[in-house]
């Protein structure tokens, strides 16, 4: 028995490679692996960065919203997290704890600038469309 498996030399005489099963060519890359790796994900979870990245804005304002997305920027909330002993109080409103949620979504001084930017938007818009020939 043991001689028998030591002839065996194989079903394929081809020497063995590494190939990408999930294309057709066999290639890996990273981007092939980014976009199988996104398609995996829930909905919830995939949805934000297509729209964070697709976003004709600039490269600036798309790193930044990617970051906020991610929560990597640093808040109160994250020192407290890496064990740094600081009373959380939100930088713009003092009013509650400093998370990036809050920060960035909920905090009343956010919501003017937001409200501000989509007015001026909407400015923008009427005036481009309000523009004589
Ligand atoms: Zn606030």
């Amino acid at each position: 028995m043991l001689q028998t498996l030591d002839d065996f030399k194989g079903t394929n005489l081809e020497a063995d490679v590494i190939i990408w099963k999930h294309n057709h060519d066999g290639m890996l890359s990273v981007s092939r692996l980014y976009n199988r790796k996104v398609k995996e994900l829930p909905g919830e979870i995939s949805g934000p960065w297509s729209k964070v990245w697709k976003n004709k804005v600039p490269t600036k304002v798309r790193c930044f919203s990617w970051l906020v997305a991610r929560r990597a920027c640093i808040t109160h909330e994250k020192f407290q997290r890496r064990g740094f002993e600081i009373a959380s109080w939100c930088s713009l409103c003092n009013e509650t704890n400093e998370t990036n949620s809050h920060l960035f979504l909920h905090c009343k001084v956010t919501a003017q600038l937001w409200a501000t930017k989509q007015n001026t938007h909407k400015l923008n818009n009427a005036r481009t469309h309000c523009r004589p020939p």
